[in-house]
């Protein structure tokens, strides 16, 4: 397992001459073993070098209190420049912008990132927190398993979907799906574009057709939280050619050290809005950037 970050930290005080403050060397010193700790979490290297900056300014010449030692202190420093770059200026984590029904949220992004799930999530989560009336519609036509697996799911927790009908476009199906909305008085409607395993003109193309006739509120980005880099890729290009406005990263619940979260909103500064924290329908949870600072550190 990893070292956490707190003891690392106490092991290269205890190595360093006593002082009022700390000086830069001591900084540093320390700040070496963050970055460390950062890449072993999964942050970009890019990312990783500009927060240690970033801490090392605010770090160098600040008097060490006597009530915690100077690696608890550096701890906290960089702990507190984690939250403030995850949670960034954004609005309040886990809020859409949904009023004005029926509200359309597009959801995109790679085939397994956990898409279909999350749209069921999302869509139970808003049933049962908010007591909206939502309607779910896959446009994944090359895949009748997918779109089937969310009529599944949406029996599953209670939520409609728009009844399947062969043969039709992702473009007609969402207009089918805007109708179905308005006239069904549905405050929400949630549109589950196709995934393919790695982004090809097609699927953009496709996402971006159906982002244009269904005038998105929100355009969620959903990603494997355990991919790294891969999905900081991920997340820059369909921001690029979509247009993303919040992104839920899937499978928080594993091993990973949640450092694609960090590197994922200094790159794109998109905010994350949701975490997955398993497969069942109630695994979805705000994003708390205090949490996965926490956890980055280790
Ligand atoms: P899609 O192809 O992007 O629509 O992916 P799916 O929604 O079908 O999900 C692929 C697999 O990942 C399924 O077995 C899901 O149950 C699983 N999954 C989705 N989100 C999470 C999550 O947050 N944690 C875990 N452990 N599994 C997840």
């Amino acid at each position: 397992m990893f070292e956490n970050l707190s003891d690392r930290l106490s092991g290269v005080f205890d190595r360093l001459t006593k002082q009022g403050s700390l000086s830069d060397e001591d900084v540093k010193t320390a700040l070496r073993e963050v970055r460390v700790a950062l890449l072993e979490a999964d942050v970009s290297l890019p990312v990783a070098r500009d927060f240690v900056k970033a801490v090392q300014d605010k770090a160098t010449g600040q008097a060490v209190t006597r009530s915690i030692t100077p690696g608890q202190q550096v701890v906290k420093i960089v702990h507190d420049e984690l939250v403030h770059v995850l949670a960034g200026d954004t609005e309040e984590p886990g809020k859409l912008r949904i009023d004005n029904p029926p509200a359309p949220i597009l959801m995109v992004g790679l085939q397994g990132s956990g898409k279909t799930t999350t749209t069921a999530k999302l869509a139970k989560r808003l049933k049962d927190r908010e007591g909206k009336k939502v309607l779910m519609a896959s446009l994944d036509v090359n895949r009748p398993a997918a779109m089937e697996q969310l009529q599944i799911l949406g029996t599953q927790i209670g939520v409609d979907t728009l009844p399947i009908v062969k043969g039709e476009d992702p473009v007609t199906i969402a207009k089918r799906a805007k109708t179905q909305a308005s006239m069904g008085g549905y405050d929400v409607y949630m549109l589950d574009t196709a995934g393919r395993l790695h982004i090809d003109q097609e699927l953009i193309a496709q996402a971006a057709a159906v982002r244009d006739v269904a005038n998105p509120r929100e355009t969620l980005l959903v990603v494997d939280g355990l991919t790294g880099q891969d999905a900081v890729n991920v997340a820059t290009e369909f921001d690029d050619k979509i247009g993303v406005s919040g992104v839920v990263l899937t499978r928080m619940d594993g091993d990973g050290r949640g450092g694609a979260a960090l590197s994922m909103r200094a790159v794109t500064g998109k905010p994350i809005k949701f975490v997955g924290l398993g497969e069942k329908m109630d695994a979805l949870e705000t994003f708390e950037p205090d949490r996965i600072a926490g956890r980055i550190l280790g």
